[in-house]
């Protein structure tokens, strides 16, 4: 039989239109796992037969929050080398006392699965107990067949063992293991022999690559976009972070789900991605941890109509954050995003740049994922900062225990 639960009592925004979608004294009914009712109370259908109830005592009910772009899963942390840093060591001599990514690489294969899986649960819960309930989980610090697998089979176990659905994407592609120094074309060949591998175990729901002067052409970026495509998998591009490559328009000659980053994104770039309806994944921790100064382009981006959304873009490097409604509000302190916008940003866009369009907004037939708040209006989610007004987590329709 399936359940149905009367959530009322609440201040819903259901972020469904082009604004708040504020309901006062909302109420939801779900049915198994999904939104069968949204409204105002007093417009409440007959609810004889609703199994339970829920008074959520006049809080603010939005979407659950989508966490649209992490690297979770990894060994070992980085704090000594961002203190090197912060005082004064340069990028060559953090190099030479074996900082920097390879650092994290080296830390991930000695790690087991048992202590990746720990470690990563635990970063997990907090982004969790502050409204997550999608998160994109990318590998990326294993660099080998197996050591890539494992990353990906730790992520995909958090979407079964917690209250969560996890989205798995393929970033083989981020850095050159030391193995293959000075031989990144081979290195690229081996990413494209293992993506058939891992997606044949079911681990991949997307394919990433790191597109920088520091990371890989777009010669390259377009040989893994060629392997994914083969096996019809979605592709989606680190680019234009710290110089314009062009990733970002063959990204979305390839139909990207999103282009994260995008500090020196171009012109073309922008109507390349609006024509193939790819979304912007704005990533102010990474901004705000290395200390940038050039914007990307909010305003074109807007005036484009591109999907906008905002993530943490969590990793041991440049953003250990583990907070999403604090990117939030650094997306429109840092990068003048509106607060309507940074909050669609990290529900409705954040969904759309995984491909869900099952979740985002609170309308019938959509997931019921959502987040209860101590908040009187949702414009505080980027208000408050250093601060946790979440008090209940609902996915699927089901109560996460906090
Ligand atoms: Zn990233």
């Amino acid at each position: 039989m399936t359940i149905r639960r009367l959530w009322r009592n609440a201040r819903l925004a259901t972020l469904a239109g082009t604004d708040w979608g504020l309901i006062e004294q909302g109420a939801i009914v779900t049915e198994g796992e999904h939104i069968a009712w949204v409204g105002p109370e007093s417009a409440l259908p007959a609810t004889r037969g609703a199994t339970e109830e829920h008074d959520l005592g006049g809080a603010l009910l939005t979407p659950g929050l989508v966490d649209c772009h992490t690297h979770l899963v990894y060994g070992g942390r980085r704090a000594d080398e961002a203190e090197m840093r912060l005082n004064g060591a340069s990028y060559e001599s953090i190099a030479r006392a074996g900082g920097g990514i390879l650092s994290t690489v080296r830390a991930t294969r000695a790690a087991s699965e048992a202590e990746l899986f720990d470690q990563a649960a635990a970063r997990a819960q907090t982004l969790m107990d502050q409204g997550v309930t999608t998160l994109e989980i990318k590998s990326g610090y294993g660099l080998t067949l197996e050591d890539e697998a494992r990353c990906l089979r730790v992520a995909r176990r958090l979407g079964q063992e917690r209250l969560l659905s996890v989205r798995t994407t393929f970033l083989g592609a981020h850095a050159l293991p030391p193995e293959y120094q000075g031989r990144a074309d081979d290195y690229i060949s081996a990413v494209c022999d293992w993506l058939p591998q891992l997606h044949a175990q079911e681990l991949v729901d997307a394919v990433d690559v790191f597109c920088e002067t520091i990371g890989f052409t777009p010669a390259q970026t377009r040989r893994v976009f060629e392997a994914a495509r083969t096996l019809q998998l979605p592709v989606k591009l680190h680019a234009e972070q710290l110089s314009d490559q062009g990733g970002a328009a063959l990204a979305a000659s390839y139909g990207a789900l999103s282009c994260d980053h995008l500090e020196h994104l171009s012109p073309a770039g922008i109507a390349a991605m609006k024509t193939n309806a790819t979304a912007a994944v704005l990533l102010p921790g990474a901004f705000y941890m290395l200390r940038e100064a050039r914007l990307p382009p909010i305003a074109a981006l807007r005036e484009a109509g591109v999907p906008m959304a905002v993530a943490t873009d969590h990793n041991p490097g440049t953003s250990p954050a583990l907070s999403l409604p604090l990117m939030a509000h650094m997306a429109c302190t840092l990068f003048r995003l509106t607060p309507l916008e940074a909050v669609r940003g990290i529900t409705v866009h954040a969904a759309k740049a995984l491909g869900l369009h099952d979740r985002g907004t609170l309308a019938v037939g959509q997931r019921a994922d959502f987040a209860v708040w101590a908040l009187e209006h949702p414009n505080e989610l980027t208000y408050w900062f250093g601060h946790n007004p979440c008090r209940r987590v609902v996915v699927a329709a089901q109560e996460r225990s906090t």
